[in-house]
């Protein structure tokens, strides 16, 4: 059995992989690792669906500009000389700030080090940023300003003893599912804890809430000034600790004047709930506020920070036990990357580009020809820049910024006009890829050694438990080779451990009182040989015992901050609205986020049929009153436009939306359907302070996408879909499911639905209906007694539910029930058809559970499980087995 961390959220949770009979792995949660103590949620629980090889990168490639247009399989030495030969010369030409890296939260502290010391210390330019910077980076830059290092002060055990968790602006019920479950156990076991959820939707995350408060979008620092003003006039104030380790309140509050009237008008909130919000803070000393997205992704996101962070410094609220702010990150190494620098304006080991000292210090360190002298140009300005021909290369490594990056199709035009694009990846095809003059096959998950930092500074080691395939090499390496063709000494590694302890020993390079004092020191780690990093246990820092100093229970313990006085700071928050406000042509404010059972882009979970089913298709949630203003029906499909661009999805009610807003799921791209990008539609405005983008709040507009037909595949076999005007894709066991819609009449179903099948064989087994006046075509493609393909076709999305059809593909043979149902698409058994999936750990069906709670009388989730397991296994989907036994309810008392 191997220990590793889950590739997935910033909870870091432990895994298990034991290799099992006859091939593959088991995959559990490690019952050891304190961050989820033996639980997964759906997402890790499937990690084992997604390890396999199809579609996997496994050659470097390469094209010629201007000569043959597809890649080309090369050895590595072609790929990489290639690479360093003409970064070189554009360095030569135009100076190091012609080339950039665009890195990942995905990547390991390892493969970050390497990068950014390559960048900072040799390139001599800073332009290397990464995709956290779309999620967190509001957070570093307000730990920064508020306690002078970026160090977040909660641990997960602290939920354990919180008297009150306000959870602002974070889905943590789909987002980190594993501390929501832990939540969820504190307030069963002390029920008297009070959970308020500051959300302008009312998320799965509500369902554990005493409180919600649906803020109106964006106005988060009117919200927390208020309560900031609230707790100074009525004395719920520490003084001995305001005056002791803190400065800056007096002005903080000179911009926090705000009586909870104005407030409640300010946020669209009730007043008597607002007043509960801030009455129960003030009466409550141990509160933890955790943050997420929707306080990080926004135009005054470090402002949001600074806001929450205020409140608890004013009563002292920090550095004990039960308390503090809390940001959650999102990626399963964000944390690594901040401790390496892995930003465009920071500098390795929580030391920072525009203090000499601290440039003087890691270049010492690193005993690099160079060092940075100024930052580099952040995520946003990055792809602009290339756009404009002021960088002239970027290397992009483990991620998506086609798909990822607000206004999506910019990024487009950078790459198509980039002089040479590198992408290092783990899968063949992606948006970004298409655009790749080279291509570098890297480790995946599984196949990869190094280390992982989570959202609680616990340092948790990925350990390789799969061979590494084809010719795919760990990050780290491909950059180091890279370096020394450059030219560049100090990357010779040979192994990760290596690495491992040189970033260590640079936390503790004049890490001290007299020179340059950080929390962040593991220097304790710096000796580690390969054996004992081999074998290294999960290490919260600063909690790491030295040979001279006992381990610190918790950074800030002492009162004492990363400012120079030891002082943590009050930063004055003026309340600004969103950059770009609602107007008559964009009425409605778009919100984006995730979905319970997938991740980023897809390239992962999209592999696991198990994570296939619980939200099929991307989706446009809409109220119902704005979807009338708009001309859309649920179930129809719409675009949503924006000044930058537009996508196409699916109107569907009930995300507890609420007036005047959207809501679109960020995984889509141009692999899983037609044009569902909803990175092309997000406003690309930034944070003047961390340059982290908008996307909670873009002003759209959303019109009926006219179609005269809808209609779904389900096929063994991968199809193309690119000739009609609406598809999406997701990954089945043992086959595609395509939901699809067109623009154009169709004259001979038949003809038409067996070319797009790809059916060429006359004798096929083929059973057709066929309504060409009411547009209802209804075909099933059969082999062997086996169902090959099913295509149902209607001019209303009115279609039968697929569970029950696509249960058939894992049937060696066809019954004669089954055939005789097939063309209805349900089953002929009243209540086989089980419904859209909620529990995807055991496929346990909608109907299924509405069904048991009805008959049985269920009143708990647990009283669900108990009858259908539903919920038994993740837990993730027992915010919805409350909702629905909430809604029975009130159907029944109606
Ligand atoms: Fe992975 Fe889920 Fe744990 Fe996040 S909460 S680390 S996705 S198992």
């Amino acid at each position: 059995m191997i220990k590793t961390t889950c590739a997935y959220c910033g909870v870091g949770c432990g895994v298990t992989a034991t290799p099992r009979e006859g091939g593959g792995f088991d995959i559990a949660g490690d019952a050891a690792h304190p961050a989820n103590q033996g639980r997964l949620c759906v997402k890790g629980s499937a990690l084992g669906e997604t390890i396999g090889m199809e579609g996997r990168l496994l050659f470097p490639m390469m094209r010629e500009r201007g000569g043959d247009a597809s890649l080309q399989r090369v050895a590595w030495g072609e790929a990489l000389d290639h690479v360093a030969d003409r970064w070189r010369a554009i360095i030569d030409e135009h100076g190091p700030d012609a080339v950039a890296f665009y890195v990942s939260g995905q990547l390991l502290t390892e493969d970050y080090y390497v990068a950014n010391k390559l960048m900072k210390g040799y390139i001599g330019s800073a332009n290397i940023d990464t995709n956290s910077r779309l999620c967190m980076s509001s957070a570093v830059a307000g730990h920064k300003r508020a306690f002078g290092e970026d160090v977040v002060p909660v641990h997960y055990d602290d939920i354990d003893h919180a008297d009150m968790v306000v959870l602002v602006g974070s889905n943590l019920a789909w987002c980190h599912p594993i501390l929501f479950q832990r939540l969820s156990r504190a307030k069963e076991a002390r029920p008297e804890m009070k959970i308020v959820v500051i959300d302008p939707r009312r998320t799965a995350t509500c369902e554990l809430a005493d409180l919600h408060l649906p803020i109106k979008p964006g106005t988060d620092v009117w919200l927390f000034n208020g309560l900031l003003s609230y707790l100074s006039r009525i004395g719920a104030v520490d003084p001995g600790f305001v005056a002791a380790h803190t400065s800056g309140l007096e002005d903080a509050l000179a911009v926090a004047t705000l009586a909870p009237e104005e407030v409640a008008r300010a946020c669209r909130l009730n007043l008597q709930d607002l007043m509960e919000f801030y009455e129960s803070f003030a009466a409550t000393a141990k509160v933890i506020t955790a943050f997420s997205m929707g306080v990080n992704q926004s135009s005054a996101g470090t402002d949001k920070v600074n806001s929450i962070i205020n409140c608890h410094l004013i009563g002292g609220r920090i550095g004990k036990q039960g308390m503090g702010p809390f940001s959650i990150t999102g990626q399963p190494n964000a944390m690594g990357g901040r401790e390496v620098g892995g930003l465009a304006n920071m500098l390795a080991a929580h030391l920072d580009l525009d203090n000499a000292a601290h440039r003087d210090a890691v270049q010492s360190f690193w005993e690099s020809p160079g060092i940075a002298s100024r930052p580099g140009l952040k995520a946003v300005d990055l792809f602009e820049a290339i756009e404009a021909g002021r960088v002239k290369a970027v290397w992009v490594i483990a991620t998506n910024p086609v798909v990822s990056l607000p206004n999506a199709d910019q990024v487009r035009r950078a790459l198509e006009r980039c002089e040479l694009v590198v992408v290092s990846d783990v899968v063949r095809d992606t948006d970004t890829n298409a655009y790749a003059d080279v291509l570098l096959p890297a480790l995946a998950w599984g196949e990869k050694d190094g280390t992982v930092t989570n959202s609680e500074r616990r340092i948790s080691r990925q350990r390789a438990f799969l061979p590494a395939p084809g010719e795919a090499r760990a990050d780290w390496l491909i950059l180091s080779q890279f370096a020394l063709r450059m030219g560049y000494d100090g990357f010779g590694y040979a192994s990760a451990a290596e690495i491992f302890t040189e970033h260590a020993r640079l936390s503790a390079w004049r890490n001290s009182a007299e020179e340059l004092p950080r929390a962040f020191n593991i220097g304790a780690l710096a000796t580690l040989g390969e054996s004992a990093y081999d074998a290294l246990q999960p290490t919260q820092w600063p909690a790491i015992a030295t040979a001279d100093a006992a381990p610190a229970a918790r950074p800030f313990a002492d009162g004492r901050f990363s400012h120079a006085d030891s002082r943590a700071r009050f930063i004055a928050t003026v309340p600004r609205a969103p950059a770009n406000l609602p107007d008559g042509e964009f009425p409605i404010t778009l919100n984006t986020g995730r979905v319970r059972d997938h991740w980023h882009t897809m390239t992962r979970t999209g592999r696991a049929p198990k994570l296939a089913d619980h939200i099929a298709e991307s989706f446009i949630d809409l109220h119902p009153q704005d979807a009338l203003l708009c001309g859309v029906k649920e179930g129809e499909l719409a675009r949503v436009s924006s000044q930058w661009g537009s996508m196409i999805a699916r109107v569907q009610h009930g995300g507890g939306i609420t007036r005047g807003s959207a809501f679109v799921p960020i995984h889509w791209n141009n692999q899983t359907a037609s044009d569902a990008r909803v990175g092309a539609v997000v406003n690309p405005v930034v944070d003047p302070v961390s340059g982290e983008p908008e996307f909670k709040h873009t002003p759209v507009t959303i019109d009926r996408f006219p179609v005269k037909w809808h209609g779904f595949i389900l096929s063994r076999d991968a199809l193309r879909l690119d000739a009609l005007a609406y598809w999406t894709k997701v990954q089945g066991k043992d086959f595609q499911r395509y939901e699809l819609a067109g623009r154009n009449a169709i004259e001979d179903f038949g003809a038409w639905a067996r070319q797009l099948l790809g059916i060429k064989d006359d004798d096929a087994d083929w059973l057709e209906y066929a309504d060409r006046t009411s547009c209802v075509f209804r075909a099933v493609h059969l082999v062997d007694d086996r169902i090959a393909q099913c295509i149902f076709i209607s001019a209303r999305p009115d279609l039968p539910a697929r569970q029950w059809l696509a249960s058939l593909f894992d049937k060696a043979q066809l019954d004669v029930a089954d055939r005789a149902a097939l063309l209805a698409g349900r089953p002929i058994a009243a209540g086989a058809d089980t419904g859209p999936t909620v529990c995807s750990c055991f496929g346990v069906g909608r109907n299924t559970i509405c069904k048991a709670i009805r008959e049985q009388n269920l009143t708990t989730p647990a009283q669900v499980t108990a009858c259908v397991k539903a919920g038994g296994n993740c837990g993730s989907c027992v915010p919805e087995l409350k909702k629905l036994l909430s809604e029975i309810r009130v159907e029944e008392t109606a």
